[in-house]
């Protein structure tokens, strides 16, 4: 497959994944005349509602694979977790933007983050936990630590908490292969979305600031209330990274601004990501567009930020019962993904909530820029 070809207006973008990122990509592919065609093992999904055609199968069956490969010019994914073989069919069929490569490092934490170590961004200190005789040795790390799963791993799931020597001899039954990071006394989590087009141009959006509720991203405030010195080194490191990687595509790279001042990178999501909803309403070019752009080889416009955002998820029942209220807020642009069951945990929506530029609202009013849940 050419790797370097531009598909213009009216070619058919392939997108694997049924949720709600692939849902607004092809909202966003089809903003710019594209065609969409979908994978997705559910029928009807967030994102099927919103695709010209889709394949319904499993991101794992060849025959699925091959129907849908047939039916795009280029391929591109919401899904990570794509498995090696069904990636290699993919990308002898079309080209896959961001390529197969990337997808691989970002599904295993053990191999990201041996490649963003040679990229040299700095990482919370880390080991390779295989099995239960590699325990002991993570005293050397210290403690507080936390446990994850290599692969699969989303909104805090697979993960395990350690908090002394006590809570590490006590633990049976892992599901390794595992990572042991050290838990990082962080300021503030922080990441930056960032573009690479197919002739190397790279964008990022503002650094944003995002706090999380039982795993789960809750808030993300555009811009992040940082030092302009520090906002800028978070984007001058997911530039590094996306150049390093050769990404066609856009990326969120989450991190953590530690208490010692240091920017430490935490995981990287090679496709559109939830820190980054904010961008539908408060850049003119928003992250799914960018994205869209980049793997058809369209140029890239500088990704700037015309108002200050703060986008909030909607999850579970708890939250799509306010959705009335905040259909009757000023200010606040209601996002559905069009899931019929709120199941508890589960992401329904986003609200984006804009400002003029600079009118970011102090920490107590953002208490009450929605109504309370
Ligand atoms: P997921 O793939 O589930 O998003 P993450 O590695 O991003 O997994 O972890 C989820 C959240 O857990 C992070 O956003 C952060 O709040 C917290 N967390 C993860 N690793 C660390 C760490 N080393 N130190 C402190 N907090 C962490
Ligand atoms: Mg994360």
């Amino acid at each position: 497959m050419t790797h370097d070809r531009v598909f213009a207006p009216g070619s058919t973008v392939g997108i694997i994944g049924g949720g709600q990122l692939g849902r607004m990509s092809a909202v966003a592919a089809a903003k710019l005349g594209y065609h969409v065609h979908l994978l997705s093992p559910e029928f009807p999904g967030p994102a099927t509602e919103v695709a010209a055609s889709v394949t319904i199968g499993a991101y794992d069956d060849p025959e699925a694979l091959e129907d849908f490969a047939s039916r795009c010019d280029v391929v591109t994914f919401e899904f990570e977790n794509i498995s090696a073989r069904g990636l290699a069919l993919l990308e002898r069929h079309r080209p896959v933007r961001p390529a197969g490569e990337i997808l691989r490092i970002s599904q295993d934490r053990i191999a990201e983050k041996t490649r963003l170590s040679e990229i040299g961004v700095g990482l919370a200190p880390w080991r390779a936990v295989n099995g239960p005789a590699d325990l002991a040795a993570l005293e050397t790390l210290g403690f507080p630590l936390i446990l994850k799963t290599t692969r699969f791993g989303y909104d805090g799931k697979g993960q395990f908490r350690v908090r002394d020597a006590g809570e590490l001899a006590a633990l049976a039954d892992l599901p390794y292969p595992l990572v042991a990071e050290k838990m990082i006394d962080f300021e503030r989590e922080l990441s930056v979305m960032v573009v690479r087009g197919l002739d190397g141009t790279v964008r990022c959006f503002d650094t944003v600031e995002n706090r999380h509720r039982d795993g789960i991203l809750d808030v993300t405030l555009a811009p992040a209330r940082i030092m302009p010195g520090l906002a800028r080194q978070a984007q001058d490191m997911a530039a590094r990274i996306a150049d390093a990687l050769g990404l066609i595509g856009i990326m969120g790279v989450e991190m953590f601004h530690a208490a010692d001042g240091t920017l430490l990178v935490n995981e990287i999501a090679p496709r559109p990501h939830n820190s980054g909803h904010w961008t539908m309403d408060a850049c003119l070019v928003d992250q799914f567009e960018m994205h869209v752009r980049a793997v058809t080889g369209l140029p890239l416009p500088p990704a700037r930020r015309h108002s200050d955002a703060v986008m909030h998820n909607l999850i579970g029942p708890e939250d799509m019962a306010r959705v009335p209220a905040i259909l009757a807020t000023d200010g606040a642009s209601l996002h559905l993904y069009g899931k019929n069951e709120a199941r508890p945990g589960r992401k329904m929506g986003h609200v984006n909530t804009i400002f003029p530029r600079g009118a970011l609202p102090g920490e107590l009013a953002l208490d009450v820029l929605l109504p309370p849940r």
